[in-house]
Parts: structure tokens; C-alpha cells; sequence
């Protein structure tokens, strides 16, 4: 608990550093950080987030702090600053992507401006998450500026290809791998009505069918002796799993929500009209529940198709599990009471979309927040923008969870 002299030197700093704050974050949302990639390609010589984690670097050290790039190359290095006690056992990560997503083609105010119009700062990644970088790192600085002192350890970690699907190597993943674990860890995707306490998982495969090419004129296709359409195979294969079904175990934080499969969402196939096609790629997407597995869909799908006798093969593009928490934890507590003690209301625990690293840390048994962090709006071509107030009061919640749960 804090006591009310900490709790308004806090106040105090946050709002004496704001405008700073706000300066950063156009800075931060003006160096260009789209990332287009898939697990698959994500590559490691492209300095996707460079701009971004090189000038969040400049900040923490401005300020004092001792950040370091860490990472699995130059270009895609995730930023790391430890403060506090950094020998104590009991440690707490803020955790963010500095990447974006791609702007779109129908986006109307510039995705990259950094501008400030009442009271909202524009531009792409201003919501996801670069206001969020801004409040941890703004928050770190009200503490240090309050003069409070942490028995436990902050980690803040800026981290890299978050935006490629939530499962690459390169970012909170290759921290976890370094051994940079914390004892509980919040991720501040935005929104300040909900502290989210699970999310759903997704798996993404593409069955491949395999036929026999040959010329649609020759007797040996005529006869019978030859060739094989994959793609009529593939109709088979997908009219064989449209009633797949999921089995499910209901979820406190998911009411009502159930596993989705979906198949197919894409279908490539075929080389010319006059040539039997000798392979069709179709692509299927499924929602998960907790509990359920990528191996578990494999399972069934295999079910399903063995009795086509096709040729076939099932090959992974990508699989972020579902995962919840105690809505009990300590971190889910203590930022409830922050956040009712400078927002006036106790925002409620809910369960999101798969769009964290979090369930990486839930591997690791680290209980994790999927996200509570400033409003804003990023409607499809109407741009992206964050309440300026909004990210101010964040700050301070932050910093107060920090001061409390690390006390
Ligand atoms: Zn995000």
C-alpha cells in the first residue's frame, strides 16, 4: 500500500513530465515501424522497429536508466531496462511490441503524423501500443523523479515482431529464452474499461493435396491410366471437415464463446485449363478455448480425411494457445485498485482475441494482464489516435502498480 505522500509525488511527477511524455510518444509514432511479415519470413537484417527501440533507448538513457538491446540480431533487438532492486526474487515486466501494423490503402489522415488535435495524438500504432511504450517508460520516470524507492525488481521490455502473429522467436519469446522471467508481467494493450485476464488462441494450418499432372487430351487421362485431379480431391476434403466440430470445456473468462473452424479461408491450385492439376493448397483458420491444442485439430482433421483416400499433408503456419488466469492474482488486484483509485471506478476482468505474446509467459507460469491500457480509437480508415488524458491517468496507474506491487 502506498502511503498518500508517495501517491502525490507520483501525481506530481507524471503531469510535471507530460508534455515530455507527449513529444516522445509523436517521436516515436513518427519513425515508421510496419511490420508486414508472418512467422514464417519475419526477417532478421530488416530494421523493422529500429528507428522506434533506438530512440526509446536514447530516452532511458537521457533519464538515467541503464537499458540494453537484446536480441536475436542488430536490426530486430528488443530493449530491456531493469530498475530497482535487481538482486530481489520478487520482479514485475511491463511488456509492449514496438511494431505496427502495415497502414492500410484507405487510411485518410497520415498514418505516420504524430500530430496533436484536440487533445487526441494521431498516427498509426498511437493505440497499438506505442502510447502504451510511452506510459511505461514515463512511469519508470515519476518513480525515479518521486524519489521511491522498489524492494523488487521493474523489468521494462520494448519488444520486437509482435504484430506477425503473436509467436515469433525474436521478441518476449527470446527474452523468456535468456532467462529474463518475471514474477508476474503486464501487457498494456490498450483500453482502460477491462483488465484482461485471458485470451483466446488460434491455430493456422494449410492442407496440401497432392493429385498426378497430365494433358487433359492424352487417352492415358481418357482411359483412366493416368493423372489425378487435386483439386477434386481438395472438394472432397473440404466438404469432409465443414462439420467438424471442436470439443470444449466452457471458460469462465470466454462466456459463451466457443472454438471456430474455419476452412477453407483460401485456396490456391492448378496451372493451366488444359492440364489435370497435380496440387491444390487450401487454408484453414480455428479459434480456440483454453484447453484446446493444435495437435488435438490435427487429430481430428486426420480422422475426418483418412477415409477419403486422398494424398494430403498438413503442414502449421501458425499456433498461439488460449490462456487464462486466476482473475485472483495479485497484479490483477493490485492494478484494480490503482486503476479505481485514480479513475474512479474498478475496471472488470475479461477475456480478449489472441493478439498477445502473453501466452508465453503463461507457459512459463508467469501470471500475465493481456491488456489494460490507454482508449483511443483506430477505426478501418478513419486513423488511429489516443486520448491524451487518458494516457496520462495510465501513467500513473502504472506507476502505481509498480510502486505497490514491487514495495
Ligand atoms: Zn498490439
Amino acid at each position: 500500500m502506498l502511503n498518500k505522500a508517495a501517491q502525490k509525488s507520483i501525481a506530481h511527477a507524471v503531469s510535471a513530465n507530460f508534455s515530455s511524455q507527449v513529444e516522445f510518444l509523436s517521436g516515436i509514432v513518427r519513425a515508421k515501424s510496419p511490420n508486414p511479415y508472418t512467422p514464417q519470413d519475419s526477417p532478421l537484417d530488416e530494421p523493422v522497429e529500429k528507428e522506434v527501440a533506438d530512440l526509446i533507448f536514447e530516452k532511458l538513457s537521457e533519464y538515467g536508466f541503464s537499458p540494453r538491446y537484446i536480441g536475436p540480431s542488430k536490426n530486430r533487438a528488443n530493449v530491456v531496462v531493469e530498475w530497482g532492486n535487481k538482486r530481489a526474487r520478487n520482479s514485475l515486466m511491463l511488456n509492449g511490441h514496438m511494431d505496427t501494423i502495415p497502414p492500410e490503402g484507405n487510411d485518410v489522415i497520415s498514418p505516420y503524423s504524430g500530430s496533436v488535435r484536440s487533445g487526441k495524438l494521431h498516427g498509426l500504432g498511437s493505440l497499438d501500443m506505442k502510447g502504451t511504450l510511452s506510459c511505461y517508460l514515463y512511469a519508470a520516470k515519476a518513480l525515479k523523479d518521486a524519489g521511491i524507492k522498489l524492494a523488487g525488481k521493474l523489468i521494462l521490455a520494448f519488444v520486437v515482431d509482435e504484430e506477425s502473429g503473436s509467436c515469433s522467436a525474436y521478441g518476449t519469446q527470446y527474452l523468456l529464452e535468456k532467462g529474463i522471467v518475471p514474477r508476474a508481467c503486464i501487457i498494456g494493450e490498450h483500453g482502460s474499461k477491462y483488465v484482461r485476464t485471458g485470451q483466446r488462441g488460434v491455430y493456422r494450418f494449410k492442407l496440401v493435396v497432392k493429385g498426378e499432372s497430365v494433358h487433359t487430351g492424352v487417352s492415358a487421362w481418357e482411359n483412366g491410366e493416368k493423372g489425378r485431379n487435386a483439386i477434386a480431391d481438395m472438394a472432397r476434403a473440404i466438404n469432409a471437415l465443414q462439420d467438424l466440430e471442436i470439443p470444449y470445456k466452457a471458460s469462465r473468462t470466454f462466456p459463451g464463446r466457443r472454438p471456430v473452424f474455419t476452412f477453407p479461408t483460401k485456396v490456391v491450385g492448378g496451372s493451366a485449363m488444359n492440364v489435370v492439376p497435380d496440387q491444390c493448397t487450401a487454408y484453414g483458420d480455428v479459434r480456440l478455448m483454453p484447453g484446446n491444442s493444435d495437435s488435438q485439430v490435427k487429430l481430428l482433421i486426420v480422422e475426418k480425411l483418412q477415409k477419403l483416400s486422398i494424398d494430403y499433408e498438413i503442414v502449421d503456419m501458425m499456433f498461439v494457445p488460449a490462456v487464462e488466469i486466476d482473475t485472483k492474482e495479485p497484479i490483477v488486484e493490485f492494478l484494480q485498485k490503482e486503476a479505481k483509485e485514480v479513475l474512479g471506478y474498478v475496471p472488470e476482468t475479461k477475456g480478449s482475441g489472441p493478439g498477445t505474446d502473453g501466452w508465453m509467459l503463461i507457459k512459463r507460469d508467469v501470471p500475465t494482464v493481456f491488456g489494460f491500457g490507454p482508449d483511443g480509437s483506430g477505426e478501418h480508415g478513419r486513423g488511429e489516435w489516443v486520448e491524451l488524458s487518458s494516457l496520462e491517468k495510465i501513467t500513473e496507474i502504472y506507476a502505481r502498480t509498480i510502486a505497490s506491487f514491487l514495495a
